[in-house]
């Protein structure tokens, strides 16, 4: 039986270094309800990113835990872990191969017809079809012909497909045009709904469509708020 995670996520007097004496989270906590949105911001270095890696478990804590579902990460498969969370970086939005191939990296049984629905849910069915082989089309041979919103679209179709319970997303800071501005936003409002997010926002847009604005300084939230009140 495949388990299900709910996404729960807990962070539980965690420490973090990344070596040495340097702690770049002295003393963590946090409670993220399964379905919740949260915009993080703060300012360079603050320790977003750390965070975020905390949940992804490129590291474990120092000390304390982080929990899913009131399981400590370092207790789950690995594989049930990578099924659970998913995190979009902005490094690493394409890959060599097919925008298809691309897509399907969210799961790797999938059919073209779940490739489709699931560029069709964040929006970018329409651009890719009118990429000169569609969904055949070489990210990388033709990559001049895809944009940088174009680029992020395809990585939120992956996400999409994979459906983690937990997604965790780095949003770009390179700017948009203002029609894909639009069109990430839209697709950003289908992703997240019925899981867990953490975004990473550069965009004031992201955070007003968050339940609740998180603001890091020296590796600390300062105000947990609803973006409306900030
Ligand atoms: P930005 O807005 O610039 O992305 P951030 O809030 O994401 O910043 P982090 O990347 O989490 O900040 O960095 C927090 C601190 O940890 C910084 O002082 C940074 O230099 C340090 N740091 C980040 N990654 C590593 C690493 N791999 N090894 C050592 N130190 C690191
Ligand atoms: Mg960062």
């Amino acid at each position: 039986d495949l388990w299900k995670a709910r996404g729960h996520v807990r962070f539980e007097d965690v420490v973090f270094g990344y070596s040495g004496d340097r702690v770049i989270l002295p003393d963590f906590s946090l409670d993220i309800p399964a379905g919740q949105t949260i915009a993080l911001v703060g300012t360079t270095g603050a320790g977003k990113s750390t965070l975020a890696k905390l949940v992804a478990r490129f590291y474990d804590p120092t000390s304390g835990r982080v929990t899913l579902d009131g399981v400590d990460l370092r207790a789950l498969h690995p594989k049930d872990l990578r099924r659970a969370i998913v995190m979009v970086t902005q490094e690493a939005y394409l890959f060599s191969g097919t925008v298809a191939d691309n897509i399907a990296l969210g799961k790797p049984d999938a059919t073209l017809e779940e490739i489709k629905a699931a560029a069709r849910a964040v929006g970018a069915h329409e651009f890719i079809e009118a990429l000169p082989d569609g969904y055949g089309t070489d990210v990388n041979k033709r990559g001049g012909r895809v944009s940088a919103g174009q680029r992020q679209l395809i990585s939120f179709a992956r996400a999409f497909l994979a459906d983690p319970a937990v997604l965790i997303l780095d949003e770009a800071t390179a700017s948009l045009d203002i029609p894909s501005e639009r069109l990430i936003q839209d697709a950003l409002q289908t992703l997240l709904s019925d899981r867990t997010a953490i975004i990473i926002a550069h965009r004031l847009s992201t955070v007003a469509i968050a339940d609740r604005v998180l603001v890091m300084e020296h590796g600390r939230i300062i105000e947990d708020d609803e973006p409306d009140t900030l």
